[in-house]
């Protein structure tokens, strides 16, 4: 074929533009200027179009987004194929549950993925099943077998759906029972726990400290529940049973030595009436026989009687002051052995791990707790703050309000501070109106922001005296444990940054 000159090329397209009633458009007269060239035809690419194209898509999601985005790069870039990509990934976005993969030109092909995904997902099922079975109880062994089975079909790759959703319906009706009976079991323990402790209170009306015992044991056990509140229940009831015990034993040692007492003193004093009426009724004879008498010798036979019982009546007397003497001191050495076991129970009681008063830890309790959190602090290498408070002008609520207010202003701060804690923190009474509280896995900023809430919880909590209501406010210092930090150490710096609390104008908390 002989090649045409460009004119001819120009016009013949002229031509065949008028033959076919097209409109002389730049863009016609190329497609058929090449066509009669021989020159392929090369699209001119769209920009505008596309672009006000990809300008109206809605995006309802974040994948769609990023899928619009990717478009108009691509349009920006004048490639075919990015644009493709980006509308097929925005299809996949618009499906209902769809995630094509984000750069997939290709539409994603579900069905290849599914067998993995379900294998994976009845795992998961079949584990979620093994962990509730302990909290479900092993007492029927027919449902034992339904888990078995249940755990066999979820693990096998071949299982039909249909069995696995009646076997897991089955499941989940049993589990559902199973759940109403554990919390209701829960409930009912709770209430036994509750009666045990009120029994406990009841039995001990005269001693506060039981009843304040009792009432922060009362107040431990109540929902909801963790394992730190239990280890906190169970601590208080064995001080209260120990000092129950303790109490039991010496009233009973008391009693039986009472009884042995009034039981020898009534056989004496029975012993005392007969020789005694026996001794009126010789006399009353003897006075007879004298006014009947009518010479000396008679007389002096019954002389003689009389001066015999007399001399026995008295040695009687003598015998009977004897053993009430003797018994008057053993009473007073029983005395005396009950004042010294009293005084053996306070120590006994000191030892206990709880203030009498407010209930919060002792001395002793609180280096109990500082061993166990420091040691927890280094095992976990966590952060274990102490803060040491101190109630701002105690002495004025004592000297204008009386000391029994006082005592009820630091039950007050010791319940409220009880209740803004969380269950793993500590509360200690360090010293008169001074408390300890340990805050594990708190840093120190957070150690501040506790105490600061505290703060914050008294100015909503008065404390009442009678119907008056009292604010009462604390200066704070707040340490952080060093690693190899001993507590008391911890303790001072707390109270050094307290005492700086306590310059600067009290009702602050200080960070050491
Ligand atoms: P500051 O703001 O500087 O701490 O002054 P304050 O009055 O609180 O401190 P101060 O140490 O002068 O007084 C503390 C008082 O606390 C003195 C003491 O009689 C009283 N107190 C200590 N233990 C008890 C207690 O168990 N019950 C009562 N009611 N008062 C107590
Ligand atoms: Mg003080
Ligand atoms: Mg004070």
């Amino acid at each position: 074929m002989t090649e045409k000159k460009p004119f001819e090329i120009a016009r013949e397209t002229l031509r065949q533009l008028t033959a076919k009633k097209l409109l002389p458009t730049p863009g016609n007269y190329q497609s058929i200027y090449n066509e009669i060239a021989g020159i392929p035809l090369i699209q001119p690419f769209p920009e505008e179009p596309l672009r006000q194209i990809a300008q109206s898509l809605p995006t309802k999601n974040p994948g769609q987004e990023k899928q619009k985005g990717l478009l108009e790069y691509a349009i920006g870039q004048r490639n075919w194929q990015g644009v493709q990509s980006a509308l097929v990934g925005y299809a996949g976005f618009a499906l209902p549950g769809g995630t094509p993969s984000e750069s997939a030109p290709e539409p994603v092909a579900p069905i290849a993925s599914v067998p993995a995904f379900t294998a994976e997902f009845m795992e998961q099922i079949a584990r979620m099943v093994e962990y509730s079975l302990p909290a479900l109880g092993n007492d029927d062994a027919r449902f034992q077998e339904q888990v078995d089975k249940l755990l066999q079909t979820l693990r096998d790759p071949a299982a039909d759906v249909i069995g696995i959703k009646t076997l897991l319906a089955n499941f989940s009706h049993r589990l559902s029972f199973a759940a109403e009976d554990q919390a209701e079991i829960k409930n009912t323990l709770l209430k036994l726990l509750h009666l045990i402790i009120e029994n406990i209170g009841e039995l001990s009306v005269d001693d506060s400290w039981l009843k304040g015992q009792t009432d922060a044991l009362m107040e431990a056990a109540s929902p909801p529940l963790t394992l730190r509140r239990l280890d906190d229940v169970e601590r208080r009831l064995k001080d209260v049973i120990f000092k129950q015990t303790e109490a039991k034993g010496r009233a009973m040692e008391a009693q039986e030595e009472l009884r042995s007492m009034l039981a020898i003193f009534v056989e004496r004093l029975s012993q005392m009436t007969e020789s005694s009426s026996s001794f009126h009724g010789k006399m009353e004879e003897s006075v007879a026989l004298i006014e009947q008498a009518k010479s000396i010798e008679e007389i002096a036979p019954v002389l003689k009687e009389v001066i015999g019982a007399t001399r026995a009546m008295a040695n009687e007397s003598l015998t009977v002051r004897d053993e009430l003497q003797a018994m008057r001191e053993k009473t007073q050495a029983t005395e005396a052995e009950l004042v010294k076991l009293h005084r053996e129970l306070d120590r006994v009681s000191a030892q206990a791990r709880h203030d009498t008063l407010t209930g919060a830890l002792n001395r002793q309790g609180l280096d109990e707790a500082l061993h166990r959190e420091v040691s927890g602090m280094q095992r976990r290498d966590s952060a274990l703050c102490v803060a040491l408070l101190d109630i701002d002008n105690f002495k004025k609520i004592n000297d204008e309000r009386g000391h029994a207010a006082g005592d009820a202003a630091l039950t007050h701060l010791a319940t409220v501070a009880r209740e803004c804690m969380r269950p793993q923190d500590s509360l200690a009474r360090y010293g008169g109106e001074e408390f300890v509280i340990l805050l594990p896995d708190t840093p120190l900023d957070k150690g501040v922001e506790a105490m600061t809430r505290l703060q914050r919880e008294l100015t909503r909590r008065f404390f009442l005296d009678g119907n008056e209501k009292i604010l009462i406010t604390f200066s704070a210092g707040v340490a952080q444990f060093e690693p190899d930090e001993a507590g008391l150490e911890a303790i001072q710096r707390a109270d050094r940054a307290m005492y700086l609390a306590k310059r600067a104008g009290k009702n602050r908390v200080m960070a050491a």
